[in-house]
């Protein structure tokens, strides 16, 4: 692609290095914003600077908060023995919207997966163990992706809870094998919750 603008060139290819956008469409949102008023961009460069700058881990659950606790892990009326543990932030949005789950949640922040260099060690795993230990978790349910990754990263953490008096399950994987939690719709995510099934029984069947 050639530019008429050294700026322009810059703009695009910082643009380009966000997942999914190819050079044609950061330019396509580039030249969008140089049509926007000037403070358009400015708040759009604010908010992510301001959000990396001060982005904010829940120190219980590792979702994204701005407080120290998040406000999942603040609210009394939440069942504190119930554990939801998720890849990421996005799955924490997508049980929420099924308003199906009043139990807490654990984000690993990803899965385990030697492919792409991701191991236990560089996930939110250890504190998930520790708080177990504690002994006031009744329940943990593994609420993965059913992949290769979800799958080894589940068996992983089942097996350093050996010993451990806690229940673990998984739910139900009426989802598609391969389908990304985000993308199942709230009706059934919602019935996965509520039916989900002991681990053992999903290793067995495996
Ligand atoms: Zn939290």
């Amino acid at each position: 692609m050639e530019f008429s603008s050294k700026l322009l060139e810059n703009a695009v290819y910082e643009v380009s290095q966000l997942p999914g956008i190819g050079k044609r469409t950061a330019l396509r949102l580039v030249l969008h914003l140089l049509k926007q008023p000037e403070e358009q961009t400015e708040l759009l460069a604010n908010a992510l600077l301001k959000l990396r700058t001060e982005v904010n881990f829940c120190k219980n659950c590792f979702n994204i908060s701005d407080t120290e606790l998040c406000e999942i892990c603040a609210n009394p009326k939440r069942d504190e023995t119930l554990v939801c543990v998720v890849e990421d932030i996005r799955d924490v949005m997508a049980i929420e919207n099924t308003s199906q789950y009043n139990g807490l949640y654990h984000v690993l922040g990803g899965k385990i997966s030697p492919m792409e260099g991701v191991g236990p060690q560089d996930l939110n795993i250890i504190p998930l163990i520790s708080k177990v230990r504690e002994g006031h978790i009744k329940e943990l349910i593994f609420a993965l992706s059913s992949t290769m990754e979800g799958d080894t990263t589940n068996f992983y953490i089942f097996r350093q809870l050996e010993g451990m008096n806690v229940a673990t399950s998984t739910i139900a994987r009426g989802i598609a094998v391969g389908d990304e939690l985000e993308y199942a719709d709230e009706v059934t995510l919602g019935r996965s919750i509520l039916n989900r099934v002991p681990f053992e029984n999903s290793i067995k069947a495996n």
